[in-house]
């Protein structure tokens, strides 16, 4: 469902992904983890393309990209049809100060997608009831807690029926009482058979829910392999390290 194959990308002189292969099955859950600066949230970037890699291939579903056939840059117009199958949830909520937030889980299907008005509002209500904020339809996203503002921006990110689902650290700006309502959403999705690949730093979720644990460091997967066992019994002395800060 997601396939990378040889992908770069450089900051200048900075290589931060170098040969990145990796895959996430459809139905599949993949944790990625790894120290700050190994090029995680880059990855997550080309898969939806907010970053475009110097080279390698990058499929999500039935769209396929290839950068080391072409020297020239995707089309705008390809770009964004590429886009819109993955779902993508930051750290930072990013959502739409000004608009209620109903409004913000309908956005996307009405502008991009041209779903009519009352479609978009029944879909999102639907999906609002499905992260547990269907009485909040109406407020502004700064009246909400950071547990909801991020449960609204992953019912938006739904709205578009994304082929798969990113997430970049969705737990990592939360309150430590606010982080549990977030997981149990993602893992609710995981349930009904979401293909997602997640940036987490919680250990034990990513041990629970993923099926399969990938550890990247200096934009390089250093270990991958099944969520238990990476996370229990890292085989590599750099993963053995890096998951020695978290027990
Ligand atoms: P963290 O755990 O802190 O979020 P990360 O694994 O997500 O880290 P990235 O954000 O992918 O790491 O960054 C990897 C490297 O690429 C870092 O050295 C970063 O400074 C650099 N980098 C990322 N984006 C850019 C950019 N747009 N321009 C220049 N350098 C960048
Ligand atoms: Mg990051």
């Amino acid at each position: 469902m997601i396939e990378l194959i040889g992908v770069q990308k450089s900051f200048g002189t900075l290589q931060v992904l170098k040969d990145i292969s990796l895959t996430v099955d459809k139905g599949a859950v993949v944790a990625l983890i790894g120290p700050s600066g190994s090029g995680k949230s880059t990855l997550l970037r080309s898969i939806n393309l907010l970053t475009v890699p110097n080279s390698g291939y990058i499929r999500v579903g039935d769209h396929a990209m290839d950068f080391s056939s072409t020297q020239t840059l995707p089309r705008d117009r390809d770009l964004a049809a590429f886009r819109a199958r993955t779902g993508m949830v930051f750290q930072g909520f990013n959502l739409f100060p000004h608009m209620t937030v109903e409004q913000n889980v309908m956005e996307g299907p009405v502008t991009v997608l041209g779903t009519p008005k009352a479609e978009a509002r029944e879909l999102a209500l639907a999906l609002l009831a499905k992260v547990g904020l269907a009485d909040k339809a109406g407020m502004r996203p700064d009246s909400l807690s950071g547990g909801q503002k991020q449960r609204v921006a992953i019912a938006r990110a739904l709205a578009m029926k994304p082929d798969v689902m990113l997430f970049d650290e969705a737990t990592s700006a939360l309150d430590p009482e606010l982080v549990g309502e977030v997981l149990a959403v993602i893992r609710s999705l995981a349930a009904e058979g979401m293909t997602m690949l997640l940036v987490t730093h919680e250990m034990a979720f990513a041990r629970d829910v993923a099926d399969r644990v990938v550890f990247m460091r200096d934009g390089c997967v250093v270990e991958e392999g099944d969520a238990r066992q990476v996370i229990e019994q890292p085989s590599h002395p750099a993963t053995q390290a890096f998951l020695s800060h978290f027990h």
